[in-house]
């Protein structure tokens, strides 16, 4: 062929037709340099008749600049590109970009220069940025601009620093090799129930076929070592492995039991990865020689040469949803993507998402039961405290029988973990005197103190500043009041009932990164923790066997508000964080504080009946209309400039196509009207599950004109409205 057509990663650019330089040899998917008037684009090289576009005369085709040196984009990942842009409503250029630009991958030659400190080497003239930077830079090694973000000074600050040899070049070859992973490094022995599992995951990635798996086992069962035993079979086989897992929090763990099986690290893929690193796994990747890699949702679209295991691991999870740019839920694409390669695929979870054990109950996957703790460990007793018969004295909210319980495990020398899903001193704060309550100038959101870093944040948007020390409105002294808990207070509240006790709050805020995440494990290990207070990051992963006390402080607080998933995403929290009691030797017992011990899900957690729950949940999505039975998508319509958003909205909802099988709800403010300061209208779409949703939505969308302040969201199977 002389002629191809491009998928050019520029997403206002449709598809592009060349033709090839003189001696140049290109396949499907080649990754190559095109020119564009005067400037280049990349591309990819597209299989013939399946990108739509116009004809060019061939005398007006230009040359092909380039072919990048890479390997070519496997047929399987051109299938996924395309799956994905059709069904999540996504320009295809902007799926493409997530598989090549993640890596900034492209090209460039094999070594890069890193900076760091040179040991005890001083600058001739110290000043305090100088100094900060210094201090900050210990241990760490980048390119410039990382280490600027680091140590919060300018590149210019360290350019000087490299000049008076403070900091020091050093040559890095992107191309190192990984340690390989030994599959048969640790063979841990098996119970009965995983040998029975892991066997037939086994099975499942020798004959190379497509199969997707639910590995339903419950808190404890030891799903990860069960799972361990197909990624080495793959191994043995040569082939690579993905493994996807929700949270950096998580991956320290991972790590760490990986290394004891396998011997060797495996390759990590997340967004705080430094560009070196990044680089050289996407090209391991591509290459084959990155055997097991563990990352967030984005490692999806890497272009593995030569996959043979997709492992998804707590899979219910909603980080698994991209809420930006092409809005995609990881968990259901890893099952695609499985389709296209002809490999099986493991969806594990103590508590799956609805539509995952809907499928598994029906038979589309196939349903793997790990029913028992792993080494005889019980699952905890579970007891409810009814708040209405216990009520915490004013300004407290931790109930007797919860204190009571705390009080027992501090005298037994066990530790306790209690569990609110917010983060933060108080969620809402106002003056005592006229009123006024601290909002965001940029959400519909108000500001949250943190007393830790004493300052007001908006958790949308990220504004932050200190806590005023009088009220802006009234200009009152000392008049600020806290209203409701976040974890710090509750933490508060147990170092005033327990002086010595120690404490530690455990949320994004103080976990935020890798090596926090690695010293609050290895702290609570130690033992040098009593009580932990955390967010929904401690729900799950962790495994602390002395841990025997789960306190949840408020079970009520995800059910307001009346979300498609509050009940689903209230069982799996509580059931995930019971989860963490009892690991061990010594038993555990869950205490959950509610006003509601009757609501449906509530009893459940109580009782232990999961399936009783999801039963009766099913039962409600049928009536409903409700994923897994009838399909919802929203269009988001935003703008800084209100009155523009609204009309827009307006006029899009007069065009609303009338259809018999497809329901479209708004436009309506979205539930978080104004949002990084822009205003936001929406539109819910419910559709039957035979109706033509996506070709729906884009006739309807393609039809209109909006103008260029208007960004138009659209967001297929939404995790919550
Ligand atoms: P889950 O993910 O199912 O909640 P984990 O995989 O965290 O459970 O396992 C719970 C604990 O039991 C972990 O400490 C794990 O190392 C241990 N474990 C599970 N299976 C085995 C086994 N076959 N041999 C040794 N330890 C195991
Ligand atoms: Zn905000």
């Amino acid at each position: 062929m002389n002629r191809v057509r491009l998928l050019v990663l520029n997403a206002a650019l449709g598809p592009l037709d060349y033709k090839l330089a003189q001696g140049m040899a290109v396949e499907a998917g080649s990754v190559v340099v095109a020119p564009l008037g005067p400037r280049t684009v990349t591309g990819v090289v597209w299989d013939e008749g399946r990108l739509p576009g116009a004809e060019v005369d061939a005398s007006k085709l230009r040359a092909l600049r380039e072919v990048v040196p890479v390997p070519p984009i496997s047929a399987p990942l051109r299938r996924l590109i395309e799956w994905t842009a059709d069904y999540y409503c996504a320009p295809l250029a902007s799926v493409a970009r997530m598989v090549l630009s993640s890596g900034g991958a492209l090209g460039g030659p094999s070594t890069t220069t890193e900076y760091r400190l040179v040991e005890g080497a001083l600058p001739e003239r110290m000043t305090p940025q100088r100094e900060a930077a210094i201090d900050l830079l210990q241990g760490e090694q980048g390119i410039l601009r990382e280490l600027a973000d680091i140590s919060g000074v300018s590149t210019g600050v360290l350019r000087g620093l490299v000049n008076q040899g403070v900091i020091e070049p050093v040559t890095v070859a992107i191309d190192r090799p990984y340690s390989p992973a030994d599959p048969d490094f640790h063979q841990p022995t098996l119970s009965d129930d995983q040998m029975r599992v892991a066997g037939t995951l086994v099975k499942a990635v020798e004959k190379r076929a497509f199969e997707p798996f639910l590995l339903d086992g419950v808190t404890g069962s030891g799903k990860t070592e069960t799972y361990f035993e197909p990624v080495a079979q793959a191994l043995r086989m040569g082939r690579q492995v993905l493994v996807l897992l929700p949270e950096i929090a998580l991956t320290e763990n991972f790590l760490t039991r990986f290394e004891q099986r396998f011997g060797a690290a495996p390759v990590q893929w997340h967004s705080s990865l430094k560009s070196t690193e990044r680089r050289r796994a996407w090209r391991a990747i591509s290459e084959g020689s990155a055997q097991v890699i563990v990352g967030a949702r984005s490692a999806l679209f890497l272009p593995y040469a030569n996959l043979g295991l997709i492992v998804v691991d707590e899979a219910h999870e909603i980080s698994f949803k991209q809420d930006d740019g092409v809005r995609y839920n990881a968990r259901d694409v890893s099952v695609m993507r499985a389709r296209f390669e002809e490999i099986p695929v493991v969806l594990a979870s103590a508590t799956p998402a609805l539509e995952s054990l809907h499928m598994a109950n029906s038979g589309t996957y196939t349903k793997l039961v790990l029913p028992s703790r792993f080494g005889g460990a019980q699952l905890p007793q579970i007891k409810l405290i009814d708040l209405t018969l216990h009520k915490p004295g004013a300004g407290r909210w931790l109930a007797q029988p919860l204190v009571e319980g705390l009080e027992a495990r501090l005298g037994a020398g066990e530790q306790s973990l209690l569990f609110l899903n917010r983060r933060g001193y108080a969620p809402l704060t106002l003056c005592r005197n006229c009123g006024h309550r601290f909002q965001c100038p940029n959400c519909s959101a108000w500001l949250v103190e943190h007393r830790l870093s004493r300052r007001l944040s908006c958790h949308h948007c990220g504004l932050e500043g200190p806590v005023p020390e009088s009220c802006p409105e009234c200009g009152e002294a000392d008049c600020l009041v806290a209203c409701g808990p976040g974890v710090e207070r509750i933490a508060d509240e147990v170092a005033e009932l327990f002086p010595d006790a120690r404490v530690e709050v455990a949320t994004s805020d103080t976990l935020g990164s890798p090596e926090r995440a690695a010293q609050f494990i290895a702290k609570a290990e130690a033992r040098a923790i009593d009580v932990i207070v955390g967010t929904q990051l401690v729900t799950k992963g962790f495994h602390f066997p002395e841990l025997t006390l789960v306190g949840v402080v408020d079970a009520d607080l995800g059910l307001e508000g009346g979300d498609l998933r509050a009940a689903e995403r209230t069982y799996q929290q509580v059931a995930q964080v019971a989860g963490r009691a009892g690991r061990g030797a010594k038993p555990g017992e869950v205490l959950i504080q509610t006003r509601h011990p009757e609501a449906t899900v509530i009893a459940a957690l109580a009782d232990g009946d999961r399936d009783g729950f999801y039963e009766a949940e099913t039962e409600a999505r049928r009536e409903a209309g409700a994923p897994p039975f009838g399909r919802w998508a929203a269009i988001i319509l935003s703008s800084e400039d209100e009155r523009e958003v609204r009309d827009v909205a307006t006029r899009l909802g007069h065009a609303r196509p009338q259809l018999d099988d497809v329901m479209i709800l708004g436009p309506a403010p979205a539930p978080m009207a104004l949002l990084r300061n822009r205003y936001r209208y929406r539109f819910l779409i419910n559709a039957r599950r035979t109706a033509n949703l996506q070709g729906t939505l884009r006739d309807w969308l393609s039809a209109q004109d909006f103008p260029p302040g208007v960004r138009v969201g659209v967001d297929v199977d939404p995790y919550s409205f």
